[in-house]
């Protein structure tokens, strides 16, 4: 019996990208068996809904779920299925690997590092008032009570909660993927020089659970430092544990690094349940024609046969997609010198080369 992984192929670009991924964890002679479930813009009018409660429950019962991206309906009144998922299965770890690859454009290389960003609370907790609102106005006049600097009338609020437990726990988390992947550093990344009583807490719980590691580095930096260190010295950075702003923050800057969306694997992690999926979205411009890469989302099945145990699959999957890459022929558009380069072969085709090189 193969490891059971729930299948959601997403919408827009969606399928195509899933469909590639899958025959190409396939052909890693790991044994799967796919619980495939819909969500997205496709299924709403089907299903009421653009998260049907069936795959919810089929990500629970299996606790691993490799997806594809989904579009944010406009104005239908749905929330984001992608924030669903990470709420309702209380997602709290997004983890972002940033990496260079040769063949992929981009200002730099030998980079190989890790964000580990806190997903469920800061100031995307969403506890926010709006300017001249009797909420707002409230606030505002019980906050000046408390203090001397006061509050400007007509101010919007939006609050920053960063909890210790919440703390503690990303930070482990960020702690113990360093020493399972045999990494060298954690850095914990803050403005706890300015923001003393969150920031601050965070830098603090950093301080006690680096203690527990000691066969880890624990690096502490502000996050502008960091921002600035990034564009200089890439590659002097390894695994970077963040709260949720920041870290949504820098990591799109370091997508930005190794080549952007099209290269960015991501993994969506919580006690329970874990989701693998690409950075990118639905990219639904391109839907139904073949002709986008699916790297990320094959980097993310890569991320997730780690998960699984399977770390020897992980590494040849992963070697076989750096050789295509490098190799530069048989690759999509995005990976080619020029964008309309009559090269450039389809997503399913990329994926036949990466199947190919596995099978060397
Ligand atoms: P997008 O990532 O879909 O596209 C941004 C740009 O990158 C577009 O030019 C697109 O063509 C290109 N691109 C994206 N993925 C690519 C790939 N694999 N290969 C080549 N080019 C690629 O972002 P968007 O247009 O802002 O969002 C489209 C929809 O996706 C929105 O509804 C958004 O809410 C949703 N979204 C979903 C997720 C997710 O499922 N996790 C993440 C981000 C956005």
């Amino acid at each position: 019996m193969g490891h059971r992984v729930t299948l959601i192929p997403g919408d827009g670009t969606g399928p195509e990208l899933t469909e590639a991924t899958r025959r190409v964890l396939e052909a890693t002679g790991v044994a799967f068996d796919w619980d495939v479930r819909q969500a997205g813009v496709d299924v709403m009018d089907e299903a009421g809904t653009p998260l049907p409660e069936e795959t919810l429950a089929s990500v629970r019962e299996n606790g691993v779920a490799l997806k594809g991206p989904i579009t944010t309906p406009i104005g239908t009144g749905f929330r984001s299925v992608n924030v669903a998922l990470r709420h309702e299965l209380e997602l709290y770890a997004c983890l972002r690997p940033c990496k260079t690859y040769p063949g992929v454009r981009s200002r730099y290389e030998n980079v190989d590092l890790v964000i580990v960003r806190e997903n469920t609370e800061d100031l995307y907790a969403g506890i926010e008032y709006e300017a001249g609102s009797e909420e707002a106005e409230k606030v505002i006049a019980m906050l000046n009570g408390l203090q001397a600097k006061q509050i400007a009338g007509w101010s919007g609020i939006s609050v920053k909660p960063i909890s210790h437990a919440a703390s503690e726990r990303i930070i482990r988390f960020a702690f113990e993927y360093a020493r399972e992947n045999g990494r060298r550093e954690v850095a914990g990344v803050t403005k706890a020089n300015i923001m003393k009583f969150t920031d601050g807490l965070f830098l603090d719980v950093f301080r006690e659970v680096a203690k527990d590691y000691p066969d880890v580095e624990a690096r502490e930096v502000l996050v502008d430092a960091v921002c600035m260190g990034l564009v200089q010295r890439p590659e002097e950075f390894d695994v970077l544990v963040l709260p949720n702003l920041y870290g949504d923050i820098v990591s799109d800057l370091t997508a930005g690094l190794v080549g952007g969306l099209g290269v960015a694997p991501g993994a969506n992690i919580g006690t329970h349940a874990a989701v693998f999926e690409a950075t990118h979205g639905s990219a639904p411009k391109y839907k139904g024609q073949n002709r986008v890469n699916p790297t990320a989302m094959i980097l993310s099945g890569k991320l997730m046969l780690e998960h699984l145990g399977e770390r020897e699959a992980a590494k040849r999957l992963e070697d076989a997609v750096a050789t295509v890459i490098a190799e530069g022929r048989s690759v999509t558009y995005d990976l080619k010198p020029t964008r309309d380069d009559p090269t450039a072969v389809g997503t399913s085709e990329y994926a036949d080369a990466i199947i190919a090189e596995l099978a060397r």
